[in-house]
């Protein structure tokens, strides 16, 4: 049997290394457009700051491939797919190609918002990133910048902050523009993400919220951004971080069911019989991911669909995001806003506490944990992905979060630190009983739970 993968990127590598894991004698070839064999682009932003190298970052060196016994097609663009053939074509190959199953793998793309003047201004100081050729060019640009010239980065997302922060830390003056009232609009509650809006300030980042890009200034090269307010902001680089979009070009045109994405059943198969897609540019159930957890279980159930072995169906995955900012621990998990949610019996425990910028709310339904936002303190993270999705006992989580209730020995009032603003210990002395009856000071709270 013959297997071809389309994209050489989490999905389609770790659907490849799970498809040899099941079978050794099926015959694998993979085909991507970029240069090097399969790395990650978390390490990217650092890569334009020059905290890495390539090198440092390809996760399987050319070596794996053969190992694998997985022939790995590098700067091969697939241009064509005959579903009804069986066929692909590619930029290289003279003919058809036959494949006995597809995998389509091929991601996502950076989306630029309807900006006025960016068509013209990209590659004229105007980028997005998404992979090392992108990479390669913002580094290159910048080197030719003088030291405190300014960079705009369009998007307050995990991206655009992680890229604003490695920018800064080239000496760039650097502002950060979102056009959400908030920073990780799709992460954060308003209360953490103002937290994180001032951790992000105190490196020296600009941040610039409820901020409507309106138009891209200058003519041969970028010289700032017009807001729809009319606010002006001069830049000599404009990096663009606003959401990605699946790659579905080729699919569509092969007839193959798309929306958003390319539509997959729970086995990951599309609507032609032998074609199947997998990781970022997938929609299943009306829904798309663009995180690699998610690539990664879908490339186990994909392995096993293609091997006639339908043992797994997908079902989904839980969204977890971790900023990746040295210094500031943020993860949010699943559900971390129940109020745009249906149903009743939605239960919150958080803790903030200002002081020393942390920030913890857990979310459960009927004592099912549902998700969580943890910044500045990951000592629950083990717990709450373990725990995702089962009951839980509110007390062991109060418990292991340090989230505590105190009691008034006078009249019995209870101050719950998951309910308020401050916590207990950091009350001044002068606390007294929010009981308008009871004259009680803080000495006079006891540990209730
Ligand atoms: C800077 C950055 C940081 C990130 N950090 C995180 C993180 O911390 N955590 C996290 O969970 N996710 C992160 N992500 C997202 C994560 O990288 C993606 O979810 C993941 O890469 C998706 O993998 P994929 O294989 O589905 O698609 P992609 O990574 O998009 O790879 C698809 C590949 O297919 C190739 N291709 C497309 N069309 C064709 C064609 N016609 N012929 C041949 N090849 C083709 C593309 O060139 C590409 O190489 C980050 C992304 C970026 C850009």
């Amino acid at each position: 049997m013959k297997i071809i993968i389309i994209g050489n990127n989490v999905a389609g590598t770790f659907s490849a290394q799970n498809i040899r894991n099941l079978n050794d004698g099926v015959d694998i070839e993979i085909f991507t457009e970029e240069k090097y064999p399969y790395y990650t682009r978390i390490k990217l932003p650092e890569f334009i700051s020059d905290k890495v190298s390539i090198d440092d970052f390809i996760v399987f060196k050319e070596n794996w491939y053969h190992t694998n016994k997985i022939s790995l097609h590098l700067e091969e663009k697939v241009v064509k797919i005959l579903p009804k053939e069986k066929k692909i074509y590619t930029d290289k190959s003279p003919g058809p190609l036959s494949y006995d199953k597809l995998i389509i793998a091929t991601g996502s793309n950076p989306n630029i918002p309807p900006i006025e003047n960016a068509p013209e201004m990209e590659h004229k100081g105007l980028f997005t990133l998404r992979n090392i050729k992108d990479a390669l060019e913002i580094k290159e640009y910048i080197a030719k910048l003088n030291i405190k010239s300014k960079a705009v980065i369009i998007g307050g997302g995990l991206l655009g902050l992680e890229l604003a922060n490695q920018i800064n830390q080239l000496d760039l003056d650097t502002t950060v523009v979102e056009f959400f009232p908030r920073l990780l609009p799709k992460q954060l509650d308003d209360e953490c993400s103002l937290m994180l809006k001032e951790e992000i300030k105190g490196r020296g980042i600009n941040v610039v919220l409820s901020a409507a890009t309106e138009a891209i200034l200058g003519n041969n090269h970028v010289e700032g951004i017009k807001l729809k307010d009319g606010r002006v902001f001069n830049a000599d680089i404009v990096l663009i971080q606003a959401g990605i979009s699946p790659e579905i070009t080729l699919a569509k045109n092969a007839g193959i069911e798309t929306n958003r994405g390319i539509i997959v059943n729970e086995f990951l198969e599309t609507s032609e019989k032998d074609v199947y897609a997998v990781g970022d540019c997938i929609e299943y159930k009306n829904q798309t991911w663009g995180i690699i957890p998610a690539c990664m279980e879908q490339s186990k159930i994909i392995s096993a669909s293609v091997l006639e072995k339908k043992t797994k169906k997908y079902a989904g995955t839980t969204p977890k995001n971790t900023l990746k900012i040295v210094g500031l621990d943020l993860t949010s998990i699943g559900i971390f806003d129940p109020s745009s949610e249906q149903g009743g019996g939605w239960d919150i425990l958080r803790k903030a506490d200002k002081k020393d910028c942390c920030y913890e709310k857990i979310v459960l339904k009927d004592n099912k944990l549902k998700g969580a936002i943890l910044f500045g303190d990951n000592t629950a993270m083990q717990y709450v992905t373990n725990k995702m999705e089962q009951d839980v006992d509110p007390k062991e989580l109060r418990k292991l979060l340090d989230i505590h209730e105190y009691a008034c020995v006078n009249c019995g009032a209870v101050y719950d630190e998951a309910k308020m603003e401050v916590p207990f210990e950091d009350l001044p002395d002068t606390f007294k009983c929010p009981n308008p009856d009871c004259r009680a000071t803080k000495k006079d709270f006891k540990l209730k739970i």
